[in-house]
C-alpha cells in the first residue's frame, strides 16, 4: 500500500511538472498591451504606401539604373528573379490568414493589433494559428499591423516593404500611394532609355518613305500623261 502511494505520488508530481511549464507560458505572455485599440491616423503612415525599399530603389542613383539594365537583360535571358517584396507580401497573406484561423475558431481575436512578438513568441495566442511560420525575406523585414484588427479597415504590413500592393487595403488608398512616389524614378529612366531610340526611330522611317514616295510621284505622273 506504502508502495501504491509512493508510485501514485511520483506519477503526479512529474504530471505536475509536465503541465506546469505550459501554463507557465500561457501566463508569460502579456496580452494587455495588445488590448488597446491603435489611435487612428488622419493620414496613412508613408511606410504603410511608399515604404523604405521602394523609396531606396526609386532614387535615381547609378546602382538603381545599373539593377534595372541588369534584371532585363536577366528578363531576355529567361532568368527571372522573384523580388524580395513579392515573399514579404505572400508572408504578409500567411499572418492574415492565421488571423482569420484564430478569429474562426475563438469568435474574437484576444488582441487589437499585432507586432513581430505576438507573431514569434512561441507563447503568443496567435503562434499556433499561423502554419506555415510566416520568414522574414529580408533583415530588414518587420511586421506590424495598422487599424484595428477587431474592427474593419486595417492591414498587415512590413516596415521595409509596406503593404501588399494586391490586398485591398492598398488598393484602397492607391491614390494617396502613386502621389507618394516620384516623378521619375530609376525605372522610368531606363525605359526611356530603351524606348526613346525606338521613338526617334519612327519619325526617321517616315521621313525616309515620305521621301522615296515624293520621288516615285513624278514618274508616275508622266506615265499618266
Ligand atoms: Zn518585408
Amino acid at each position: 500500500m506504502q508502495l501504491l502511494v509512493k508510485r501514485l505520488t511520483r506519477v503526479i508530481l512529474v504530471l505536475f511538472f509536465l503541465i506546469l511549464p505550459g501554463y507557465r507560458a500561457l501566463a508569460d505572455f502579456d496580452l494587455s498591451v495588445y488590448q488597446q485599440t491603435p489611435a487612428s491616423a488622419s493620414v496613412i503612415p508613408e511606410e504603410i504606401l511608399y515604404p523604405k525599399f521602394f523609396r531606396e530603389s526609386d532614387s535615381l542613383s547609378l546602382q538603381n539604373i545599373i539593377t534595372e539594365i541588369r534584371s532585363r537583360i536577366d528578363f531576355v535571358k529567361g532568368l527571372r528573379h522573384e523580388p524580395s517584396y513579392f515573399n514579404c507580401y505572400k508572408m504578409q497573406r500567411r499572418i492574415s490568414k492565421g488571423l482569420e484561423r484564430m478569429l474562426a475558431a475563438e469568435k474574437q481575436l484576444p488582441f487589437n493589433f499585432v507586432d513581430d512578438h505576438l507573431i514569434y513568441d512561441p507563447q503568443s495566442p496567435l503562434f499556433d494559428y499561423l502554419r506555415p511560420m510566416p520568414l522574414k525575406s529580408t533583415d530588414f523585414c518587420s511586421f506590424r499591423s495598422y487599424g484595428d484588427l477587431t474592427g474593419s479597415g486595417s492591414t498587415i504590413y512590413c516596415v521595409y516593404h509596406g503593404a501588399d500592393m494586391r490586398g485591398e487595403f492598398f488598393r484602397r488608398y492607391q491614390g494617396e500611394a502613386s502621389r507618394l512616389r516620384p516623378l521619375m524614378t530609376a525605372f522610368d529612366i531606363v525605359e526611356l532609355l530603351i524606348f526613346l531610340p525606338a521613338l526617334l526611330f519612327i519619325p526617321a522611317i517616315w521621313l525616309i518613305l515620305k521621301k522615296a514616295l515624293e520621288k516615285k510621284q513624278p514618274s508616275d505622273n508622266v506615265s499618266q500623261g
